[in-house]
């Protein structure tokens, strides 16, 4: 086992652990930085994995969060293809899947999360896929180089990102959906019909209300898609996109706190001074919000390593700030700001007809979430207001020509 005097080692390689990553170089971080993933990729972005990288016109390289000559660095030990298998709190070191042991003085866990996978008759057929990883998505497309119809299971964002690019490469698309409209667990009814329009506009089929039965097959791939309707879609090929779990375990079995993530304080620290996580993995407190958040988001993911790295290097940063998103499908660009669960009232800015507006969602008055549909302005504006606690005149607010941050009261 090595000695050091100061190591950060990071349980994770992805999104988060990249921005952690860079960050600590920038801040000047003064002890060696150990950073350890299961996958064969140096930290990546994976917002273009159901986009262009979906699409072929991105390379693989492209994704990366820094180029790989950044870890060239002597600060920086990057171990890939490795796993961490346990946390020793006691005497501050990891267990890595290729026998080490690896001592830290501070541990950043950024496991992230994993697909929630079907379980019911057929799933194991070949040719259906789910969409996690670069891994994933080159099956995908190998897959979709022979494939004509493709069936993809949840019409969330994954799902319908897919269902876009697919459509638009020529394939029979259909979408399966439980709920009885598509986003459901984040937009509003109206947003809901409008994506569904879209989509239909461009020949994909939408089955909703509708739930899946089982996978039908023929020597061991799969065929067709079986619904609770009793009818069975015929499929080349299938993509599940029906949630993700967040990869808790390591901190769990260490002992430390979990409640749908692992839980950080608003400087992201477990409740061991010497563990902190960050990204899609964690549970944080929100203050505007009023409870415990666990985000899916790219914005979280960097945000969160950015107060680690800088908390790390001397500095007191906290993080609570107000979640944004956003979605690519055909040429439309929805940016999410803010969470509309627990909305009694929308406000709709501009037409959908003309493919640029806004939905914004109050509660008891108060601003607390916008989608905006190819309407970049509302979209940047909307963060002050959210975060202010902003209560617009709904007339006012409904008028698209009347700029948001002119309603900050
Ligand atoms: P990840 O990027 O998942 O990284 C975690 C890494 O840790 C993984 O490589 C995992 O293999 C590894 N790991 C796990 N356990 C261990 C272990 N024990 N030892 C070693 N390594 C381990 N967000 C947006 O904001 N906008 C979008 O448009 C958007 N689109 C998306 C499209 C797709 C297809 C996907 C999959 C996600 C998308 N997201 C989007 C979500 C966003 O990518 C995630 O929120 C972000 O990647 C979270 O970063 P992370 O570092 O927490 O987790």
């Amino acid at each position: 086992m090595d000695t050091v005097s100061k190591q950060v080692v990071i349980a994770g390689a992805g999104h988060a652990a990249g921005q952690l990553v860079a960050t600590l170089r920038q801040k000047k971080y003064t002890g060696n930085i150990v950073l350890i993933g299961e996958e064969p990729w140096l930290p990546y972005q994976r917002p273009p994995l159901s986009k262009k990288y979906l699409a072929g016109e991105l390379e693989a390289e492209r994704l990366y969060v820094k180029p790989a000559s950044f870890y060239e660095d002597p600060a920086i030990d990057a171990r890939l293809n490795v796993r961490v298998e346990s946390i020793d709190r006691a005497a501050r070191l990891v267990r890595t899947s290729d026998g080490n042991t690896i001592p830290y003085t501070d541990l950043v866990i950024a496991t992230g999360s994993r697909v929630r996978r079907l379980t019911v008759p057929g799933s194991d057929l070949d040719g259906i896929h789910y969409l996690r990883d670069i891994e994933d998505v080159d099956a995908i497309r190998r897959g979709l180089a022979t494939a004509k119809r493709l069936v993809i299971v949840g019409a969330g964002y994954i799902g319908l990102e897919v269902a876009a690019v697919a459509a638009r490469l020529g394939h029979e698309v259909t979408v399966v959906e439980m709920a009885d409209r598509v986003m459901s667990r984040v937009v509003s009814p109206e947003l809901s019909a409008f994506y569904e329009a879209l989509h239909r506009d461009e020949g994909v089929v939408l089955e909703l209300d509708t739930g899946l039965e089982a996978f039908a097959g023929e020597s061991g791939r799969v065929t067709g898609v079986t619904t609770t309707a009793g009818e069975t879609i015929p499929a080349d090929l299938v993509v599940v996109g029906v949630g993700i779990l967040p990869n808790v375990e390591l901190a769990a079995d260490a002992g430390l706190p979990v409640d749908n993530g692992i839980v950080v304080d608003e400087r992201c620290a477990t409740e061991d001074p010497h563990v902190y996580a960050v990204g899609d993995c964690t549970a944080h407190l929100s203050r505007i919000y009023g409870g415990r958040l666990r985000l899916e988001s790219v914005q979280n993911a960097l945000e969160q390593a950015k107060v680690v790295a800088t908390n790390l290097c001397g500095g007191e940063l906290v993080y609570d700030q107000v979640p944004w998103f956003w979605s690519d499908q055909y040429d439309i660009k929805l940016q999410i700001v803010g969470l509309s669960q627990g909305y009694d009232q929308t406000v709709q800015r501009g037409n959908p007809a003309d493919r640029s507006f806004s939905c914004v969602y109050l509660r008891e008055g108060r601003m607390i979430a916008i989608d905006a549909v190819n309407a970049p302005r509302d979209f940047m504006q909307a963060k002050a207001l959210i975060a202010a606690g902003a209560r617009p005149d709904p007339e006012r607010l409904a008028d698209p020509d009347t700029p948001l941050k002119t309603l900050a009261s």
